[in-house]
């Protein structure tokens, strides 16, 4: 499967919209916030804090995007 820019894809309960390459916009599919996440690093609260204690920690938004990018 190849994904698009700009285009929502559902992951599990999770919908990521890539705005480039890299970055995509994940969005829990019955919530507003967005969270801007790349296969690397992520601005949700999980991430940030779990990331400084457990270096190579990826929350569930950084899973579906490098589930995105696997499949293509
Ligand atoms: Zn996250």
């Amino acid at each position: 499967m190849t994904f698009k820019i700009r285009e929502p894809y559902f992951v599990d309960d999770l919908v990521v919209y890539f705005i480039n390459e890299k970055e995509a916009l994940v969005t829990d599919y019955d919530c507003r916030w967005e969270l801007r996440a790349s296969e690397d690093s992520c601005e949700c609260c999980t991430f940030r804090f779990r990331s400084r204690v457990k270096p190579g920690f990826i929350c569930r938004h950084i899973d579906a995007i490098r589930r995105m990018k696997q499949q293509s």
